[in-house]
Protein backbone atom coordinates (compact mmCIF):
# COMPACT_ATOMS: atom_id res chain seq x y z
CA UNK A 1 0.00 0.00 0.00
CA UNK A 2 2.84 2.56 0.76
CA UNK A 3 3.98 1.97 -2.91
CA UNK A 4 0.80 2.58 -4.30
CA UNK A 5 0.17 5.62 -2.01
CA UNK A 6 3.95 7.17 -3.12
CA UNK A 7 3.35 6.70 -6.94
CA UNK A 8 -0.12 8.50 -6.86
CA UNK A 9 1.66 11.67 -4.72
CA UNK A 10 4.64 11.20 -7.30
CA UNK A 11 2.66 11.35 -10.22
CA UNK A 12 0.45 14.28 -8.74
CA UNK A 13 3.32 16.57 -8.14
CA UNK A 14 3.77 16.25 -11.79
CA UNK A 15 0.47 16.16 -13.28
CA UNK A 16 -2.26 18.43 -11.43
CA UNK A 17 -4.18 20.64 -12.88
CA UNK A 18 -3.45 24.32 -11.49
CA UNK A 19 -7.37 24.94 -9.79
CA UNK A 20 -8.08 28.19 -8.21
CA UNK A 21 -9.76 25.82 -5.15
CA UNK A 22 -6.12 24.03 -4.56
CA UNK A 23 -4.81 27.24 -3.50
CA UNK A 24 -7.06 28.28 -0.62
CA UNK A 25 -8.03 27.43 2.77
CA UNK A 26 -11.48 29.12 2.43
CA UNK A 27 -13.65 26.02 3.29
CA UNK A 28 -16.35 28.48 1.47
CA UNK A 29 -14.85 28.62 -1.43
CA UNK A 30 -13.72 24.65 -1.51
CA UNK A 31 -17.53 23.69 -0.58
CA UNK A 32 -18.59 26.24 -3.21
CA UNK A 33 -15.94 24.20 -5.76
CA UNK A 34 -17.33 20.91 -3.93
CA UNK A 35 -21.19 21.77 -4.73
CA UNK A 36 -20.22 22.80 -8.48
CA UNK A 37 -17.88 19.85 -9.66
CA UNK A 38 -20.53 17.43 -8.31
CA UNK A 39 -21.94 16.19 -12.01
CA UNK A 40 -19.78 18.69 -13.88
CA UNK A 41 -16.53 18.72 -15.73
CA UNK A 42 -13.99 20.98 -14.41
CA UNK A 43 -13.75 23.00 -17.57
CA UNK A 44 -16.93 24.15 -17.04
CA UNK A 45 -16.95 24.23 -13.39
CA UNK A 46 -14.30 26.73 -13.34
CA UNK A 47 -15.83 29.15 -15.02
CA UNK A 48 -19.09 28.95 -12.89
CA UNK A 49 -16.83 28.75 -9.70
CA UNK A 50 -14.72 32.21 -10.96
CA UNK A 51 -18.51 33.89 -11.42
CA UNK A 52 -19.83 32.64 -7.77
CA UNK A 53 -16.61 33.84 -6.20
CA UNK A 54 -16.57 37.33 -7.63
CA UNK A 55 -20.56 37.59 -6.96
CA UNK A 56 -20.69 36.47 -3.75
CA UNK A 57 -16.91 36.43 -2.55
CA UNK A 58 -18.06 35.66 1.36
CA UNK A 59 -21.00 33.11 2.61
CA UNK A 60 -22.90 36.03 3.79
CA UNK A 61 -22.85 37.74 0.76
CA UNK A 62 -24.24 34.70 -1.26
CA UNK A 63 -26.71 33.98 1.97
CA UNK A 64 -27.80 37.60 1.08
CA UNK A 65 -28.52 37.17 -2.66
CA UNK A 66 -32.62 36.12 -3.94
CA UNK A 67 -32.91 32.60 -5.45
CA UNK A 68 -33.36 34.53 -8.73
CA UNK A 69 -30.11 35.76 -8.87
CA UNK A 70 -28.75 32.39 -7.56
CA UNK A 71 -30.14 30.36 -10.40
CA UNK A 72 -29.63 33.02 -13.30
CA UNK A 73 -25.45 33.01 -12.48
CA UNK A 74 -26.12 28.73 -12.04
CA UNK A 75 -27.96 28.98 -15.40
CA UNK A 76 -26.68 26.04 -18.01
CA UNK A 77 -24.72 24.07 -15.47
CA UNK A 78 -28.04 21.32 -14.52
CA UNK A 79 -28.99 20.03 -11.41
CA UNK A 80 -30.33 22.80 -10.42
CA UNK A 81 -31.39 22.01 -6.26
CA UNK A 82 -27.54 22.05 -5.98
CA UNK A 83 -27.57 25.89 -6.48
CA UNK A 84 -31.02 25.86 -4.12
CA UNK A 85 -29.61 23.52 -1.42
CA UNK A 86 -25.97 26.35 -1.57
CA UNK A 87 -28.25 29.03 -1.22
CA UNK A 88 -30.44 27.10 1.96
CA UNK A 89 -27.06 26.20 3.73
CA UNK A 90 -25.78 29.29 2.99
CA UNK A 91 -27.90 31.47 5.01
CA UNK A 92 -28.22 28.32 7.28
CA UNK A 93 -24.22 29.61 8.23
CA UNK A 94 -24.67 32.82 7.94
CA UNK A 95 -27.95 32.98 10.41
CA UNK A 96 -27.28 29.95 12.84
CA UNK A 97 -23.77 29.77 12.66
CA UNK A 98 -22.91 33.32 13.13
CA UNK A 99 -20.85 33.22 9.64
CA UNK A 100 -18.19 30.80 10.57
CA UNK A 101 -18.37 27.58 8.44
CA UNK A 102 -18.38 24.38 10.18
CA UNK A 103 -14.90 22.53 10.81
CA UNK A 104 -15.90 19.04 11.53
CA UNK A 105 -17.37 16.17 9.50
CA UNK A 106 -20.71 15.63 11.81
CA UNK A 107 -21.33 19.45 11.43
CA UNK A 108 -20.33 19.64 7.42
CA UNK A 109 -22.30 16.57 6.59
CA UNK A 110 -25.46 18.38 8.28
CA UNK A 111 -25.15 21.35 5.54
CA UNK A 112 -28.26 20.99 2.61
CA UNK A 113 -26.75 19.21 -0.50
CA UNK A 114 -23.44 18.07 1.79
CA UNK A 115 -23.15 14.51 1.44
CA UNK A 116 -20.38 11.55 2.44
CA UNK A 117 -18.01 12.68 -0.78
CA UNK A 118 -18.67 16.46 -0.28
CA UNK A 119 -18.45 16.59 3.33
CA UNK A 120 -15.43 14.54 3.44
CA UNK A 121 -13.70 16.65 0.84
CA UNK A 122 -13.95 19.89 2.67
CA UNK A 123 -13.19 18.47 6.11
CA UNK A 124 -9.52 17.31 4.35
CA UNK A 125 -9.05 20.29 2.17
CA UNK A 126 -9.94 23.12 4.06
CA UNK A 127 -9.57 21.28 8.33
CA UNK A 128 -6.82 18.87 7.14
CA UNK A 129 -9.19 16.08 8.87
CA UNK A 130 -8.21 12.51 7.71
CA UNK A 131 -11.95 11.78 5.88
CA UNK A 132 -10.94 9.59 2.63
CA UNK A 133 -13.27 10.80 -0.36
CA UNK A 134 -14.51 8.15 -2.19
CA UNK A 135 -16.30 9.85 -5.79
CA UNK A 136 -16.26 7.57 -9.26
CA UNK A 137 -12.92 8.40 -9.79
CA UNK A 138 -11.88 7.02 -6.36
CA UNK A 139 -14.04 3.92 -7.08
CA UNK A 140 -12.20 3.11 -10.13
CA UNK A 141 -8.79 3.47 -9.13
CA UNK A 142 -9.12 1.49 -6.35
CA UNK A 143 -11.51 -1.57 -7.89
CA UNK A 144 -9.19 -1.50 -10.79
CA UNK A 145 -5.86 -1.13 -8.84
CA UNK A 146 -7.00 -3.96 -5.54
CA UNK A 147 -9.09 -5.65 -8.24
CA UNK A 148 -12.13 -5.11 -6.67
CA UNK A 149 -15.08 -6.70 -8.50
CA UNK A 150 -17.76 -6.15 -5.50
CA UNK A 151 -20.50 -3.59 -7.45
CA UNK A 152 -19.92 0.27 -6.17
CA UNK A 153 -23.39 1.39 -6.10
CA UNK A 154 -24.74 -1.40 -3.36
CA UNK A 155 -24.57 -1.01 0.03
CA UNK A 156 -21.86 -3.67 0.97
CA UNK A 157 -19.64 -2.35 -1.95
CA UNK A 158 -19.91 1.73 -1.01
CA UNK A 159 -18.43 0.18 2.72
CA UNK A 160 -15.75 -1.80 1.10
CA UNK A 161 -14.45 0.96 -0.86
CA UNK A 162 -14.97 3.68 1.60
CA UNK A 163 -13.25 1.45 4.36
CA UNK A 164 -10.32 0.89 1.78
CA UNK A 165 -10.01 4.63 0.86
CA UNK A 166 -9.66 5.04 4.65
CA UNK A 167 -7.54 2.71 5.20
CA UNK A 168 -4.77 4.31 2.54
CA UNK A 169 -5.72 8.04 3.70
CA UNK A 170 -2.37 9.52 4.76
CA UNK A 171 -2.96 10.95 8.19
CA UNK A 172 0.16 13.39 7.73
CA UNK A 173 -1.79 15.17 4.55
CA UNK A 174 -5.08 14.02 4.00
CA UNK A 175 -5.81 16.73 1.68
CA UNK A 176 -3.01 16.28 -1.11
CA UNK A 177 -3.92 12.55 -0.86
CA UNK A 178 -7.70 13.03 -1.95
CA UNK A 179 -6.36 15.42 -4.62
CA UNK A 180 -4.01 12.89 -5.55
CA UNK A 181 -6.38 10.09 -5.84
CA UNK A 182 -8.91 12.45 -7.26
CA UNK A 183 -7.08 13.86 -10.15
CA UNK A 184 -5.54 10.41 -10.80
CA UNK A 185 -9.27 8.76 -11.43
CA UNK A 186 -10.02 12.24 -13.74
CA UNK A 187 -6.71 12.13 -16.02
CA UNK A 188 -5.01 8.97 -15.85
CA UNK A 189 -7.17 6.19 -14.70
CA UNK A 190 -9.88 7.47 -16.94
CA UNK A 191 -13.73 5.49 -17.56
CA UNK A 192 -12.64 4.64 -21.07
CA UNK A 193 -9.20 4.34 -22.44
CA UNK A 194 -7.14 4.99 -19.37
CA UNK A 195 -3.50 5.32 -19.74
CA UNK A 196 -1.82 2.33 -18.72
CA UNK A 197 0.82 2.14 -20.99
CA UNK A 198 2.44 5.05 -19.33
CA UNK A 199 1.15 4.36 -15.70
CA UNK A 200 3.17 4.40 -12.76
CA UNK A 201 1.00 1.72 -10.97
CA UNK A 202 1.27 -0.68 -14.21
CA UNK A 203 3.65 -2.94 -13.03
CA UNK A 204 1.57 -3.84 -9.50
CA UNK A 205 -2.12 -2.62 -10.89
CA UNK A 206 -4.56 -6.16 -10.39
CA UNK A 207 -6.21 -5.03 -13.65
CA UNK A 208 -3.50 -4.12 -15.88
CA UNK A 209 -1.57 -7.37 -14.91
CA UNK A 210 -5.23 -9.74 -15.66
CA UNK A 211 -6.15 -8.15 -18.38
CA UNK A 212 -9.32 -6.55 -17.03
CA UNK A 213 -9.14 -2.55 -17.01
CA UNK A 214 -12.65 -2.41 -19.11
CA UNK A 215 -14.70 -4.66 -16.64
CA UNK A 216 -13.72 -2.54 -13.24
CA UNK A 217 -15.41 -1.06 -11.38
CA UNK A 218 -18.44 -3.03 -11.52
CA UNK A 219 -21.52 -1.30 -11.60
CA UNK A 220 -25.07 -3.55 -10.37
CA UNK A 221 -27.94 -1.23 -11.38
CA UNK A 222 -28.72 0.20 -15.04
CA UNK A 223 -30.39 3.35 -14.84
CA UNK A 224 -33.70 3.36 -16.33
CA UNK A 225 -34.29 6.57 -18.76
CA UNK A 226 -38.06 7.98 -18.93
CA UNK A 227 -39.07 9.74 -21.98
CA UNK A 228 -40.98 12.99 -21.62
CA UNK A 229 -42.53 14.94 -24.20
CA UNK A 230 -42.18 18.50 -23.72
CA UNK A 231 -44.43 21.30 -26.27
CA UNK A 232 -43.57 24.55 -25.17
CA UNK A 233 -45.88 27.82 -26.49
CA UNK A 234 -43.85 30.86 -27.03
CA UNK A 235 -47.01 33.12 -27.02
CA UNK A 236 -46.08 36.38 -28.32
CA UNK A 237 -48.33 39.59 -27.84
CA UNK A 238 -46.91 42.49 -29.01
CA UNK A 239 -43.69 43.36 -27.85
CA UNK A 240 -44.34 40.84 -24.84
CA UNK A 241 -44.11 36.75 -24.41
CA UNK A 242 -44.99 34.68 -21.24
CA UNK A 243 -43.62 33.08 -18.67
CA UNK A 244 -43.69 30.67 -16.21
CA UNK A 245 -41.73 29.72 -13.02
CA UNK A 246 -41.67 26.13 -12.51
CA UNK A 247 -42.81 24.25 -9.28
CA UNK A 248 -43.35 21.21 -7.65
CA UNK A 249 -40.84 18.54 -7.04
CA UNK A 250 -39.61 17.92 -10.93
CA UNK A 251 -36.59 19.40 -13.02
CA UNK A 252 -35.91 22.80 -13.08
CA UNK A 253 -37.61 23.63 -10.22
CA UNK A 254 -37.61 27.34 -9.91
CA UNK A 255 -36.57 28.42 -13.26
CA UNK A 256 -38.53 30.11 -15.71
CA UNK A 257 -40.12 28.45 -18.99
CA UNK A 258 -42.19 29.31 -21.81
CA UNK A 259 -45.35 27.86 -20.56
CA UNK A 260 -45.65 23.54 -20.97
CA UNK A 261 -47.74 21.09 -21.97
CA UNK A 262 -46.48 17.80 -21.11
CA UNK A 263 -47.60 14.90 -23.20
CA UNK A 264 -47.24 11.16 -23.12
CA UNK A 265 -45.95 10.75 -27.05
CA UNK A 266 -45.83 13.27 -29.74
CA UNK A 267 -49.46 15.15 -29.97
CA UNK A 268 -51.08 17.20 -32.57
CA UNK A 269 -50.69 20.79 -31.85
CA UNK A 270 -54.33 20.75 -32.86
CA UNK A 271 -55.35 18.35 -29.77
CA UNK A 272 -52.79 20.42 -27.62
CA UNK A 273 -54.13 23.36 -28.04
CA UNK A 274 -58.22 22.11 -27.30
CA UNK A 275 -56.63 21.63 -23.69
CA UNK A 276 -58.44 23.74 -21.42
CA UNK A 277 -54.82 25.13 -19.94
CA UNK A 278 -54.46 26.26 -22.75
CA UNK A 279 -57.89 27.81 -24.20
CA UNK A 280 -57.47 30.07 -20.32
CA UNK A 281 -54.39 32.12 -22.67
CA UNK A 282 -55.70 32.73 -25.35
CA UNK A 283 -58.64 32.92 -28.40
CA UNK A 284 -57.12 29.99 -30.91
CA UNK A 285 -58.32 29.93 -34.49
CA UNK A 286 -55.09 27.85 -35.69
CA UNK A 287 -53.81 31.39 -38.24
CA UNK A 288 -51.76 32.73 -34.99
CA UNK A 289 -49.27 29.82 -35.06
CA UNK A 290 -45.98 30.96 -36.50
CA UNK A 291 -43.79 28.42 -36.47
CA UNK A 292 -43.52 24.56 -34.76
CA UNK A 293 -39.65 23.62 -34.34
CA UNK A 294 -38.45 19.86 -35.35
CA UNK A 295 -38.60 17.42 -32.46
CA UNK A 296 -35.18 17.91 -30.19
CA UNK A 297 -33.57 15.59 -27.43
CA UNK A 298 -32.51 16.99 -24.43
CA UNK A 299 -30.64 13.93 -22.17
CA UNK A 300 -30.33 14.41 -18.64
CA UNK A 301 -29.29 11.36 -16.29
CA UNK A 302 -32.55 9.23 -15.69
CA UNK A 303 -34.53 11.52 -18.30
CA UNK A 304 -35.18 11.99 -21.83
CA UNK A 305 -36.70 15.50 -22.94
CA UNK A 306 -37.72 15.61 -25.96
CA UNK A 307 -39.05 18.71 -26.86
CA UNK A 308 -40.05 21.15 -29.60
CA UNK A 309 -41.00 24.93 -29.14
CA UNK A 310 -44.32 26.52 -30.63
CA UNK A 311 -44.43 30.33 -31.59
CA UNK A 312 -47.75 31.86 -31.57
CA UNK A 313 -49.08 35.67 -31.90
CA UNK A 314 -52.28 36.32 -30.63
CA UNK A 315 -53.70 39.71 -30.76
CA UNK A 316 -55.28 39.64 -27.17
CA UNK A 317 -54.80 37.44 -24.48
CA UNK A 318 -57.45 36.40 -22.35
CA UNK A 319 -57.41 36.25 -18.96
CA UNK A 320 -53.58 35.95 -17.26
CA UNK A 321 -53.88 33.00 -14.98
CA UNK A 322 -51.47 34.15 -11.90
CA UNK A 323 -48.62 32.13 -12.58
CA UNK A 324 -48.04 33.51 -15.73
CA UNK A 325 -45.84 36.58 -16.02
CA UNK A 326 -45.70 38.84 -19.05
CA UNK A 327 -42.38 39.93 -19.69
CA UNK A 328 -40.96 42.19 -22.26
CA UNK A 329 -39.25 40.19 -24.51
CA UNK A 330 -35.65 42.25 -24.33
CA UNK A 331 -35.85 41.70 -20.68
CA UNK A 332 -36.29 37.73 -21.45
CA UNK A 333 -32.53 37.41 -20.60
CA UNK A 334 -32.76 38.58 -17.01
CA UNK A 335 -34.61 35.04 -16.06
CA UNK A 336 -32.79 32.23 -15.21
CA UNK A 337 -33.77 29.65 -17.93
CA UNK A 338 -33.09 25.29 -18.46
CA UNK A 339 -30.24 25.05 -20.77
CA UNK A 340 -32.78 23.92 -24.00
CA UNK A 341 -34.52 27.13 -23.48
CA UNK A 342 -31.62 29.12 -23.21
CA UNK A 343 -30.43 27.75 -26.65
CA UNK A 344 -33.54 28.78 -28.32
CA UNK A 345 -33.96 31.84 -26.80
CA UNK A 346 -30.35 32.71 -28.16
CA UNK A 347 -30.65 31.38 -31.79
CA UNK A 348 -33.72 31.78 -32.52
CA UNK A 349 -33.86 35.53 -33.67
CA UNK A 350 -37.33 35.90 -31.96
CA UNK A 351 -35.71 37.62 -29.03
S1 LIG B 1 -2.48 0.57 -15.01
FE1 LIG B 1 -4.30 1.34 -16.02
S2 LIG B 1 -5.99 0.53 -14.83
FE2 LIG B 1 -4.17 0.31 -13.56
S3 LIG B 1 -4.14 2.15 -12.32
FE3 LIG B 1 -2.92 2.57 -14.12
S4 LIG B 1 -4.31 3.54 -15.57
FE4 LIG B 1 -5.55 2.55 -13.99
Amino acid sequence: MADFNTEIYAWYASNKRDLPWRETNDPYKIWLSEIILQQTRVVQGLEYYMRFVENFPTISDLAAASEDEILKLWQGLGYYSRARNLHTAAKYVDEELNGVFPSKYETIIRLKGVGEYTAAAIASLAFHLPHAVVDGNVFRVLARYFGISEPFDTANGKKMFRDLANELISANDPATHNQAMMEFGALQCVPVNPGCAICPLQISCYAYINKVVDRLPVKSKKVKIRNRYFNYFVIFTGDSVFLKKRSGNDIWKNLFEFPLTETQNEESVKKLVEEDAFSLLCNFNGTEVETITEWKIHLLSHQKIIYRFIVLRVEREKKITSDLIKVDKKDIFNFAVPRLLENFINNSKLF
